[in-house]
């Protein structure tokens, strides 16, 4: 039996944070400085991640800045 697998998809997660001076634009909670992994699966199989860093708050899941 030949099983064709066509799944791909993306995860991201936040692997830790950091407080940082600002508030969220939201909720106008403490801003944190994120550390985002986020990996592209194949058949639920990692093949490519990559790390980046963001402004996100925690309270209200906001992304308030990204790094390129
Ligand atoms: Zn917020």
């Amino acid at each position: 039996m030949v099983v064709f697998c066509f799944l791909v998809d993306q995860k991201r997660k936040i692997k830790r944070t950091k407080p940082v001076a600002g508030s969220c634009s939201r909720c106008r909670r403490g801003a944190s400085v994120a550390e985002i992994i986020t990996k592209t699966r194949f058949c639920y199989v990692p093949i490519y991640w990559r790390s980046s860093k963001a402004i996100v708050c925690t309270f209200c899941d906001a992304t308030l800045k990204t790094y390129p």
